[in-house]
């Protein structure tokens, strides 16, 4: 007897879009790891950065979406936004169903837990998806790379290149290959 599937044909399916929101001040190799791997689950992925006045940012939110844009353009999945307000309403705005975040350390899953469970009160449609980081980038956060370039250091191995030669111009740092 012929069998008939209950399953939904790939073409069929709803895309599901995700948004990655935070401040990228600039994109690390740790975001763009998120990004790569959040871009095998969902079918487009948005990475937003969000117009925060309440914080006073290395780059302007136009170059971060820059930054972001060249280091993902290998992913054409792959998109850079930028908002401002509730997380959610920009989610419910693009028809994102997801919030990707990445989670590094037992402090990171605290606030995210209940960013999560605050977001969720505000809308129940959208779901927060946490990825681990690879084992790699847990120490690495923009603060670090800022920290780091500031006194000179160099930064090559945490950020693309061309994040890492606007890093350097922004210090002076002589770590600079142009
Ligand atoms: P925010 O100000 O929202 O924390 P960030 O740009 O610092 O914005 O981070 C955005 C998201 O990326 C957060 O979920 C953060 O936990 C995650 N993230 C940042 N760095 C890494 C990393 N090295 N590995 C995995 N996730 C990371």
């Amino acid at each position: 007897m012929l069998k008939i599937s209950t399953v939904i044909p790939y073409k069929l399916k709803p895309t599901v879009i995700a948004i990655y929101p935070g401040s990228f001040d600039p994109i690390t190799l740790g975001h763009l790891d998120i990004i790569e791997r959040g871009s095998k689950l969902f079918d487009r992925v948005v990475v937003a950065v969000l117009r925060n006045p309440g914080k006073a940012p290395l780059f302007t939110v136009e170059q971060r979406l820059c930054q972001i844009r060249t280091a993902t353009k290998h992913l054409p999945q792959v998109e850079a936004d930028s908002f401002d307000g509730l997380t959610v309403a920009y989610a419910n705005l693009i028809g994102a169903k997801v919030l990707l975040r990445g989670l590094r350390v037992l402090s990171d899953f605290e606030k995210e837990l209940q960013m999560a469970h605050t977001n969720k009160t505000l809308s129940t449609e959208i779901e927060t998806v946490f990825l681990a980081t690879s084992t790699e980038y847990g120490f690495l956060s923009s603060s670090i790379v800022k920290e780091i370039a500031r006194f000179n250091g160099s930064i090559d191995h945490l950020v693309s290149p061309h994040v890492a030669s606007e890093i350097y111009q922004c210090y002076n740092n002589p770590s600079i290959h142009s």
